[in-house]
């Protein structure tokens, strides 16, 4: 049941005065449940329960960490219509969405309880030393990945599920051993809370230790603010905008000890389609694209707004029918009155730019809330001249570039942001004199498709969700799959250390049968 409470560890707690509601976007109304803001003094207690749960919560195994993110799984089930109904009334997005999502924060849980359960994934590193060895002796050297400590997580309003409360974030961070603290998304507090609810019955089914988990509720960011500048907390994740995850990621650097902010932010995802291709299926792009650039409203972070082509008869064409199926799908709900707003002033603001041409928008009446889809086009070199085109308008818009030629083309691919996804429609061997390209779309972005859209992210070791910046603040790492983890670790080395108080990982035993490198050797027999 929801209560609008703050949970502090296992407790519930609501010592503030300043309090909000929800907003159901398909009803145009405020949701019932009264949300209290997290205090100072509850944030402190926060940080301080997640400080004294790390203690022990990082010397938890990979056995006990695989219970408790399985057990956050089966909770989060057991909420059943419950959770999918407040995620509803919280978002405006249909049943089949929430289940989705639910689906596939669930299947994350479990990939991060089966990768610790096996516990290879710390990358131990052992050589062993050579005490004869001249002129110097060589020591033993054994090297693990472990816990930075506690973690903030800020999640995405247009991912209640999959990238918030329990989402990849989260799910990876408990996995390498980071108690958590979640700055609740005021968007969906009620899906947020029921969600923490099932990750304190977790914890406490699976004794894990008071304050491995808090949820903080809070309706500006003051309360973000004052996480990211606490210093018991060592490292950020956060999904949203740019403006957002930026003054995040500055506010951190600015600390006395700057830690890491993890930053998945909005992109426009440019989608390049080669001449032949154009000739050949232009029908079927257009058809597809209508699709995936309303998908949900557009309010995906991997929503295709920038369709990059060049001059042509068959581009014209091409816009033309983009234009023309995308006023045929109906428009839905967007998931705030304030995203609906922010889309509706960055779209008219992108009207008006000077040589940007609006091809179509939706114009039938619809309900408060409904995106209305629109596409646009702009020849390339006005593109280039000007940034502000370059900018994300989240929600179901699109602009279509023609450029003079495939220098052009190129020159506008190097010169965008960083990026999430590159697209790359192309007939046959047609990409094979595109080189040029292919080389800019692959410094720019963090995954190229072939012949698909941009819109839809596998969860799987493989995928890599991130990029150069500002799609990512570390175009190192990813914020989907197993390999997410490595944002929360650091590489640590034992010297010379007695064998008893080595961790199991880097025992000569080898007790937990992991994959290790020995001497240069990846293996998972022991050392004699
Ligand atoms: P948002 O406005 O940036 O909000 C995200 C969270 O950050 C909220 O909890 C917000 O708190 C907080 N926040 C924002 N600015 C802050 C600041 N200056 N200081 C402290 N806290 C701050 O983003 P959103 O509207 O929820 O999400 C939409 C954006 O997310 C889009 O740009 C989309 O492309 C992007 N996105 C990216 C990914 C990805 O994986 N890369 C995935 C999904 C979405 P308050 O609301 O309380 O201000």
């Amino acid at each position: 049941m929801i209560t609008g409470k703050n949970y502090i560890g296992n407790e519930l707690s609501s010592t503030g005065n300043t309090t909000y509601k929800t907003f159901n976007p398909r009803l145009n109304i405020e949701n019932e449940f009264v949300f209290t803001e997290a205090t100072t003094s509850e944030i402190d207690e926060a940080v301080a329960l997640a400080i004294k749960a790390y203690k022990t919560f990082k010397n938890n195994t990979g056995k006990e960490k695989a219970a408790f993110l399985n057990a956050i799984a089966d909770e989060i089930l057991a909420l059943d219509d419950e959770l999918i109904q407040t995620y509803c009334s919280e978002t405006g997005l249909p049943e089949g969405r929430a289940k989705g999502e639910r689906g596939r924060t669930i299947f994350q849980l479990r990939s991060f309880a089966d990768l610790v359960y096996e516990g290879s994934w710390v990358e131990a590193t052992i050589d062993t030393d050579e005490p004869e060895r001249e002129p110097m002796p060589k020591p033993d050297l054994r090297k693990m990945l472990i816990p930075l400590g506690p973690v903030v997580v800020f999640g995405a309003s247009n991912f209640p599920l999959a990238y918030s409360t329990a989402g990849g974030d989260t799910a990876a961070a408990l996995a390498a051993g980071c108690p958590i603290i979640v700055k609740s998304h005021p968007m969906h507090a009620g899906t947020g809370e029921l969600v923490a609810s099932a990750i304190i019955k977790a914890a406490v089914k699976t004794n894990m230790p008071n304050g491995v988990f808090s949820n903080l509720n809070s309706s500006g960011i003051e309360v973000g603010v004052q996480l990211v500048k606490h210093p018991g907390v060592k490292a950020v994740g956060f999904t949203g905008s740019i403006r957002g995850g930026r003054a995040l990621f500055d506010l951190a650097s600015q600390r006395e000890e700057p830690i890491p902010v993890f930053a998945e932010m909005g992109s426009i995802n440019p989608v390049v389609i080669l001449p032949e291709a154009l000739n050949e299926r232009s029908d079927l792009l257009s058809k597809t694209y209508a699709k995936s650039i309303t998908l949900g409203s557009g309010q995906f972070c991997t929503n295709p707004g920038l369709i990059l082509g060049l001059k042509s008869e068959a581009l014209t064409n091409f816009t033309r029918e983009l234009a023309n199926e995308i006023v045929k799908i109906e428009p839905s709900s967007m998931l705030h009155p304030n995203i609906f707003g922010a889309y509706e002033r960055n779209k008219s603001k992108a009207f008006n730019q000077s040589g940007l041409n609006v091809v179509s928008v939706y114009e039938s009446e619809v309900d408060a809330n409904f995106g209305r889809q629109a596409i646009t086009t702009v020849e390339g070199k006005t593109f280039l001249e000007n940034t502000t085109l370059h900018q994300e308008v989240f929600g179901p818009f699109s602009m279509v570039v023609q450029c003079k030629d495939a220098e052009e083309l190129e020159k506008i691919i190097s010169k965008l942001e960083g990026q999430l996804t590159g697209t790359l429609i192309s007939e046959n061997n047609e990409a094979e004199n595109y080189n040029g390209v292919i080389d800019a779309l692959k410094n720019r972005v963090g995954r190229v498709i072939f012949n698909g859209v941009p819109t839809g992210v596998e969860v799987v070791p493989s995928m890599l969700h991130g990029g150069p910046y500002p799609a990512s603040t570390d175009s190192r790492f990813t914020a989907v799959g197993i390999h997410s983890i490595k944002r929360w670790v650091r590489p640590f080395s034992y010297q010379d250390w007695p064998e008893n108080m080595l961790p199991d990982e880097l025992k000569n035993e080898n007790p937990l049968q992991i994959s290790r490198l020995v001497n240069g050797k990846q293996s998972t027999d022991k050392i004699n």
